[in-house]
């Protein structure tokens, strides 16, 4: 449906994108995820014809649109602010885009009935003025306005970052629903990884202008690429643990954290094996809800213990390391209160391992289609 070929934006000097590639299938949801300033936007507005790349092409259904002006791409798109005509009725919002598009009145009243009864918009809010509607009514009102003309794609730049946290959770809901009821493929740009996690099919994590990467939010959560993508998908934030070692011995690779030695299972040492990996200082990962307490050799005083019924966050310290734990309240017999101390351990198939130098994931960094040009991500300090 999209495609993406080596995508290069400058600003004078500055290059905002970096050699990006992304292939969005016809109906795929893919959210573009990352910090502030990483390229989102832009990235988007390439693809709906606010810039033009200086270098590389866009093609939609296999035709190269990369210098097709935006009136005539087929998108709809979904500002932040809704950009919408705040005194113009509902009915004349929605109906804007067909108006110039010149269909007829009969095939207008039509086309904005039926969607606007999609979107949940009743014939009163029809004819009221916009400006009279709630935040989560004009934001259905922009998601009307952007389907009415049936585009091929519709684009969303934070769609729901105006709203308040009740109605965001209620529209992210309804933007799902949507999306199932009419097939439509979505791009979605968001800095939310609650957003990105559950509206997309696909995640594309950016930082600095890259792409970092792209996966489904299982592959993003259970093997990512390394620490940047580690550290910003994933609540609590996983822990980091620095100057570690990958050992191999009697041609076994293990995990050595805090002088305990974890051997790595069948698939962490078949991976590791195939690349040739040497013994190596590394960073290892361990997400919150993969620590088990009570057991194992590893050992951490309690700091902060939070009780949330189900489960409790475990702020802890092990020697110079802060260590969160999310464990399950159900079937717990140990006391971790305040002050205590007590044993945890992990599973070695759930410890990450990232290389010190570069950042990279030892066992899921795939060398072949990451960028070569990519800024090595040494910083885990999130
Ligand atoms: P945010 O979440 O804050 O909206 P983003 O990931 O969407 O961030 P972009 O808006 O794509 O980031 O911006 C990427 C980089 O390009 C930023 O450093 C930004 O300052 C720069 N940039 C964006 N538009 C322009 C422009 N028109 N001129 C110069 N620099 C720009």
């Amino acid at each position: 449906m999209i495609r993406l070929n080596n995508i290069f934006v400058k600003f004078d000097q500055f290059e905002a994108l970096r050699d990006i590639n992304v292939h969005v299938k016809e109906g795929q949801f893919y959210t573009f995820l990352g910090p502030s300033g990483c390229g989102k936007t832009t990235t988007l507005r390439t693809i709906t014809g606010f810039i033009e790349p200086s270098s590389g092409s866009v093609l939609m259904r296999d035709q190269d649109i990369t210098h097709v002006p935006i009136e005539k791409r087929n998108i709809g798109i979904v500002f932040q602010s809704y950009a919408l005509f705040p005194t113009m009725t509902v009915y004349d919002n929605i109906a804007f885009g067909l108006k110039i598009k010149k269909f007829s009145k009969s095939d207008i009243k039509r086309k904005v009935t039926e969607i606007a009864s999609k979107v949940d918009l009743t014939d009163e809010h029809l004819q009221k003025a916009v400006s009279q509607l709630s935040g989560g009514q004009q934001q259905r009102v922009a998601i009307a306005r952007a389907l009415v003309t049936e585009p091929a794609i519709i684009c969303m730049d934070e769609p729901l970052s105006n709203l308040d946290a009740k109605l965001r959770v209620q529209m992210r809901a309804e933007i799902a629903k949507l999306h199932d009821r009419l097939g439509a493929t979505i791009i979605y740009v968001t800095h939310d990884q609650t957003e990105a996690m559950t509206l997309g099919d696909r995640i594309v994590i950016m930082k600095d202008g890259y792409v970092n990467q792209i996966g489904t939010p299982q592959e993003l959560f259970n093997k990512p690429v390394n620490l940047f993508v580690a550290g910003f998908i994933g609540m609590p934030v996983m822990n980091f643990f620095a100057d570690c070692k990958l050992l191999l011995e009697g041609g076994k690779y293990y995990a050595e954290i805090r002088g305990v030695k974890f051997e790595l299972d069948a698939f962490q040492q078949k991976a590791l094996k195939q690349n040739g990996q040497q013994p190596c200082d590394i960073v290892a990962g361990i997400r919150p809800q993969h620590i088990t307490v009570g057991e194992g050799d590893l050992n951490a005083t309690i700091e902060v213990s939070e009780m949330l019924g189900s489960e409790y966050n475990l702020h802890a310290r092990s020697n110079n390391d802060e260590v969160v734990m999310v464990i399950p309240t159900v079937g717990l017999d140990v006391d971790v209160s305040m002050g205590k101390s007590v044993n945890f351990t992990t599973k070695p198939e759930l410890i990450q391992l990232f290389d010190k130098a570069t950042g990279n994931n030892l066992v899921w960094f795939d060398k072949e289609s990451a960028d070569a040009n990519a800024p090595v991500c040494k910083n885990y300090d999130f």
